[in-house]
């Protein structure tokens, strides 16, 4: 099969290799769409940081070059005899193999999982025009959604997964640090979740502000205008720009929520004192539950136009590099999908 794959950063090579062999519980699945994520770039710009290149990963058990893509939707090739999922079925991918016995996994908390691997950063993913996983794994798509809003479940899940972490009540005040791609799926799942609150998303891109509004936000801000802001009961900080986890804190009312969905380049210092003395909560979320997240993205990527604001291109497997460079240098503002069949 065709395949992109990670040599090193800067090094990923289209080749020739032998399709995935699924394990006996495993589904085959032939690739429609897999998306590039800030992930990708980042392995791309200064990796391997989750790929195994160098040692062999302690549950998947891949060690060397790797198909990375975490984002891939496809069709059903290949299934075991009891297979919740006939040949031919499309679905959409969690990209996340948990164990489904471990204590954390008996908690629901999958994205968690004592035994965790993820297809695309620490075993062959999507970028390729096949993948193999369990069942689990995976989520049939509603027949009538098209391939390219299909496509976003996954980045989608992991917004609406921070939006469950988040616990925002009816009636609260929310801010929302961002308005890249993570920010947006946020707010739109912030949205569908919860009725009645008043969301703010502060951005410096008037142009990503402006689709922020699009989407559904009240109102939006440059981080300036909101320089004295103190009194949200919520702050999601989904940017991961350095400061703006501290700026979050700032502008949170006292006994209010903050969550980092956003990760910075490196460490960062954050205002303990202000935390601790206005009785701030401060909570994280990662990923996302494949079970109980994908299925809502599908739903909401059904009854919304989220796909026409948030899809850049799909572009043919041959042009990640290229792409990988634009979006490292942030030349794209919105998803792009990759066809593994061109
Ligand atoms: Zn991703
Ligand atoms: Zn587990």
């Amino acid at each position: 099969m065709r395949a992109a794959v990670y040599h090193a950063a800067g090094d990923i090579r289209i080749e020739r290799i032998p399709r995935p062999r699924r394990a006996d519980d495993e589904i085959l699945v032939r690739v429609l769409r897999s998306g590039l994520c800030g992930t990708d770039v980042t392995e791309w710009r200064v990796g391997p940081v989750m790929i195994p290149l160098e040692t062999r990963h302690p549950h998947s058990g891949h060690q060397g070059p790797m198909v990375p893509g975490h984002e891939f939707i496809g069709e059903v090739v290949e299934a075991p005899a009891g297979s919740p999922f006939a040949v031919g079925t499309r679905v959409a991918s969690g990209a996340q193999v948990f164990c489904g016995e471990c204590r954390r996994c008996a908690q629901g908390r999958y994205n968690i999982c004592e035994r965790l691997y993820t297809l695309g950063l620490n075993a062959p993913g999507g970028h390729a025009e096949y993948v193999a996983g369990p069942p689990r794994s995976f989520v049939p798509i509603p027949p009538d959604l098209p391939l390219d809003v299909a496509g976003l479940a996954q980045p989608l899940a992991v917004g609406l997964h921070a939006a469950r972490r988040a616990q925002a009540r009816a009636g609260d005040r929310v801010l929302v640090s961002g308005a890249g791609a993570i920010g947006s799926f946020v707010l739109v799942s912030l949205r569908h979740l919860v009725p009645d609150l008043r969301i703010t998303v502060v951005d410096v891109d008037p142009a990503k502000l402006e689709r922020s509004r699009r989407l559904g936000a009240d109102e939006t801000a440059s981080p300036e205008q909101l320089a004295d802001h103190d009194a949200f009961d919520l702050s999601i900080e989904a940017s991961g720009a350095p400061g703006t986890l501290a700026a979050c804190i700032h502008r949170t009312a006292v006994g209010g929520r903050v969550l980092a969905v956003g990760m910075p380049p490196g460490d960062v210092s954050l205002p303990v004192h202000e935390l601790v003395l206005h009785e701030i909560t401060l909570e994280t979320t990662v990923a996302l539950v494949t079970p109980e997240d994908i299925p809502v993205a599908l739903e909401i990527l059904g009854g919304t136009g989220l796909a026409d604001e948030l899809l850049d291109s799909v572009r043919p497997l041959s042009e990640i590099a290229a792409t990988l460079d634009e979006l490292a240098a942030g030349q794209i503002s919105g998803k792009v999908l990759l066809d593994p069949g061109r």
